[in-house]
């Protein structure tokens, strides 16, 4: 994290940046699996990339090697992504066993997927071969959008609310499996927001916050990945206007300023918690006695990653802070009261049954024509003159969003991998894995263990063209 935080650019290093004082950063895996049984506009897959056969052997060298890389550069713990392209194509013993490798190498991974899956398939990802559950919890992130067409039951959805049955079903069916087999399952809801469904962001916030997700992440549409399915402009979609939006939804300001991850211009994170309808932020930034709660919180429990750490174990590591630093516990304590204050004990009594933390985030890929010559300039190590293209480059220096090149031992911003390197590589994938001969599914799409020919052997990466690396991957972030 010392490292991590000496790299980041000044202009990152505010009092909420939490690179390198909580965390390195969030990892994603590219080129593993680059196909999907979706079609979205826009969508940020080379045009390759639906060329690429899903291979399990494939998936799981190149997910060690990335992971392998990731530990090696960025430490022992980190969340990581398991993207490219639909996770469920995977047959489910090949997406356990990625998830296996990533834990291994100390990620907490999440799988992404357009969440068209069956029940089924979450119980063959859930159980090993010997009839138990092989994980205590699991992570996902699922897409949804009225730009994604394909999807099972509504082809071309009208609007967002048509999708809330989907959004729905999908919570549900992670409960159920959850509960049968006792496992944890934490979801995200990721959706692209363009200024065809803008106006329709805040009631999927209002519609969809109770479903069971723990985190509705919002990405206004870059010009990124294939141009092909660039379909309207997508500049009214600002930052700030999907921002508004998600704020409009929650029915309060959302302070983004209080944590920050990475630079703003690209990532917007406010966390807090819903009391029933409610929601409310864990620090209100306007108040001094929580801002030093969240430096306090830094200072002294920076370096204890929660996610993942057995609460035994965790609870040992919070005592020992405790322990050593008294001070810690008149922070909590007031911390505590104030909470409770804005909150009202009498709305905490009515609700206690509907509480749950809920995390908003906006993230902003940026267009390919602006990353393209900001990274060929950076290479050079040269910092641009072009306002457009000097910011661009203070985002990709402070990226939340790595991707790794074992073949180069070097890491890159998801950015440069969408709009830099997925095209070779996936041309070079879509060589090495070619689809036919192909036998589908006759119903279904989940699950593809028969979606494909007998599996090849493992296929190297292409080494990238360009003087950083290659990255493949996904659309969300
Ligand atoms: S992937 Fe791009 S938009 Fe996302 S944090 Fe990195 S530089 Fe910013």
């Amino acid at each position: 994290m010392a490292r991590r935080w000496a790299e980041l650019p000044q202009v990152v290093k505010t009092p909420g940046q939490i690179l390198g004082r909580h965390g390195v950063g969030c990892e994603g895996t590219h080129g593993v699996f680059p196909k999907c049984n979706l079609a979205c506009t826009p969508c940020y897959h080379s045009r390759d990339a639906n060329q690429v056969r899903v291979d399990g052997a494939h998936t799981l060298t190149h997910v060690a090697n990335q992971m392998g890389l990731l530990r090696r550069l960025r430490g022992p713990r980190a969340h990581a992504q398991l993207i490219g392209g639909e996770v469920s194509l995977l047959a489910p013993d090949d997406h356990a066993a990625a998830l296996s490798l990533m834990r291994a190498a100390g990620r907490e991974p999440m799988s992404f997927t357009h969440g068209d899956v069956d029940e089924e398939y979450l119980d063959r990802l859930v159980l090993g071969p010997d009839g138990r559950p092989r994980f205590g919890r699991l992570s996902f992130a699922a897409h949804f959008d009225k730009f994604m067409f394909g999807r099972r039951g509504i082809e071309r959805p009208a609007s967002e609310a048509a999708l809330n049955p989907y959004r729905q079903r999908f919570a549900a069916m992670t409960r159920a499996v959850g509960r049968r087999h006792g496992v944890r399952f934490f979801l995200a809801h990721n959706m692209t927001v363009t200024p065809a469904n803008l106006g329709e962001v805040a009631a999927v916030v209002r519609d969809c916050h109770a479903m069971g997700y723990g985190m509705f992440s919002f990405q206004p549409a870059a010009f990124v990945g294939d141009d092909r399915r660039w379909h309207e402009s997508y500049r009214q979609a600002t930052p700030d206007a999907v921002w508004a939006e998600i704020e409009r939804g929650a029915g309060t300001a959302l302070d983004y300023r209080t944590f920050e991850n990475g630079d703003v211009r690209c990532n917007r994170t406010a966390y807090g918690f819903y009391v029933g309808d409610r929601w409310y932020p864990f620090l209100d930034g306007g108040d001094p006695r929580d801002l030093a709660v969240r430096d306090a919180f830094f200072r002294y429990l920076g370096g204890v990653s929660f996610t993942g750490t057995p609460a035994p174990v965790l609870a040992v590591k919070l005592m020992r802070v405790v322990l050593r630093h008294p001070r810690t516990v008149p922070v909590a304590v007031g911390w505590l009261v104030r909470t409770l204050g804005r909150v009202g004990i009498g709305r905490l009594l009515r609700n206690l049954r509907h509480m749950r933390p809920l995390t908003f985030v906006m993230h902003q890929f940026m267009d390919a024509a602006a990353v393209a010559p900001a990274w060929e300039l950076m290479q050079r190590g040269e910092t641009a003159d072009d306002p457009r293209l000097l910011e661009t480059q203070q985002r990709l220096a402070a990226c939340h969003y790595a991707m790794a090149h074992p073949e180069t031992g070097t890491l890159v911003p998801a950015c440069v991998q969408h709009s830099v390197l997925d095209p070779a590589e996936n041309a070079e994938l879509r060589r090495l894995l070619p689809l036919d001969p192909v036998r589908r599914r006759p119903a279904g799409r989940s699950g593809s263990p028969t979606a494909v020919a007998a599996p090849a052997a493992p296929a190297a990466l292409p080494v990238p063209t360009t003087a950083g690396a290659a990255c493949g991957g996904g659309r969300c972030g």
